[in-house]
């Protein structure tokens, strides 16, 4: 109980027995002294104790995080944890099985994720486990892990009919299996094998990693969205390739770099020529698998990694290709046009559609000192292809930039 709520509790006691002495001592008939006594007795004690336990509330609250903090309970310490690690899978993982490790004196143990395919497991983070295991995939249903994440059970080594691990696992006498599951969709599966001290773990040791593996699977949860999210707000949800919002980031970032370590950046936009007419002879449909289409096609002719394609608005894309001068440029946009023209559009058994690219570039430093006015280059350039009969390429420079 709180010091400041026995105090009051002992002062409120010490004024009720002052006032029922006073009440014995006053000269009224004996039997209404012990009456009013005892009254005056029973209802001070229940207003002090009832004043102590207000006040003592709160306390009891806060003393129990604080206990929980001081027991180091590892469920609320990885909810606390799970707060800040949110975006970062590898990071909020190593949490979850650190904690696991230390709340149950494992040895080793791993968080294994299912692979995209579903059919999978795969470690995505492991401690004091043979580094094999790290570059091998285990089919769901193989060894301890994988009969855990097929049945959706937890597992404890050593009880009856338990499977047992299996190469590349490391095969300890005890050892604690859980899947990994959010909004009940099996995510992947938390192990531990063996105990540092060699007790064989118990049911007591099933419920902390069950626990622990509960808001393991929230955790994912949260950062497989936040990677989502991250994802949608970049990508053109139809070509799969970088938006406008994207190429802005990207350009920045190259402009920058180029002005200030002198290098080439060439920038292309690309736009198809009479798409109105493929939407209004084929259907919009047939125009979207087009858009698809050209957008793996040029993707081609891009270098990993170092150009970026993005889709600028609806039939028009910007090639971004840093170290790269106007001659370089223009061989690139060549190439597009080529392979655009050269090949028909459409698969199995579609109509092929014959289309073609115009096709706009500008470098710096030749055609434009500041971002805004190399990407006006291009355009222009763009527009100029247009007016000059459709699938050609022309330099800003044709435009005397
Ligand atoms: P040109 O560029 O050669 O001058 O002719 P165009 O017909 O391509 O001209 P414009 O740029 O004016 O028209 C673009 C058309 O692209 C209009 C619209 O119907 C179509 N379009 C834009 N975005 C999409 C899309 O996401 N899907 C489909 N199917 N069509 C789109
Ligand atoms: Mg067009
Ligand atoms: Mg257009």
């Amino acid at each position: 109980m709180k010091l400041r709520a026995r105090l009051l509790a002992a002062f409120a006691i010490v004024l009720t027995v002052a006032a029922g002495v006073a009440l014995l001592v006053t000269p009224i008939p004996l039997r209404d002294r012990l009456l009013a006594f005892g009254i005056v007795i029973v209802v001070g004690l229940v207003v002090a104790f009832a004043v102590a336990e207000m006040l003592a509330r709160p306390l009891g609250d806060l003393s129990e995080t604080a206990s929980r903090v001081a027991k180091g309970d590892p469920v609320w310490r990885l909810g606390e944890a799970l707060r800040v690690t949110h975006v970062d899978m590898r990071k909020m993982l190593s949490v979850v099985l650190e904690t696991a490790l230390v709340a149950v004196e494992g040895k080793a143990g791993a968080v294994f994720l299912l692979s995209a395919r579903r059919s999978e497991l795969y470690v995505k983070v492991g401690r004091h486990l043979a580094p094999q295991i790290a570059e091998q995939r285990i089919p769901l249903g193989r060894g301890l892990a994988g009969w855990a994440a097929e049945h959706r059970q937890a597992v404890l080594i050593p009880s009856a009919d338990a499977p047992v691990p299996e190469d590349p696992e490391p095969s300890e006498a005890t050892a604690l299996a859980v899947p990994l599951e959010s909004q009940s969709q099996l995510l992947g599966v938390l192990v531990i094998y063996g105990r540092t001290n060699n007790v064989p773990f118990g049911n007591e040791d099933l419920e902390t990693i069950t626990s622990l593996a509960r808001q393991a699977g929230v955790g994912i949860e949260n950062v497989l969205l936040h990677q989502e999210a991250q994802r949608l707000s970049i990508t053109d949800g139809m070509t799969g390739i970088w938006n406008y919002r994207y190429f802005q980031m990207q350009m920045a970032q190259h402009f920058a770099a180029a002005v200030r370590f002198e290098h080439r950046l060439s920038l292309l936009v690309i736009d198809i020529d009479r798409f109105k007419d493929v939407n209004d002879r084929y259907g919009h449909q047939r125009g979207d698998t087009t858009l698809i289409e050209l957008a793996r096609r040029i993707v081609m002719h891009t270098r990993l990694n170092i150009d970026t394609l993005a889709r600028y608005g609806g039939e028009e894309f910007v090639l971004i290709l840093p170290e790269t001068g106007l001659q370089g440029a223009r061989i690139v946009a060549e190439k597009i046009r080529e392979e655009v023209a050269a090949t028909p559009f459409g698969e199995g058994d579609d109509e092929p559609i014959g289309v073609s690219v115009s096709i706009g570039y500008a470098s710096y430093p030749e055609h434009g000192l500041t971002q805004q006015a190399l990407v006006d280059a291009a355009d222009k350039a763009m527009y100029e292809a247009k007016a000059r009969g459709r699938n050609r390429v022309v330099g800003a420079e044709e435009l005397g930039f």
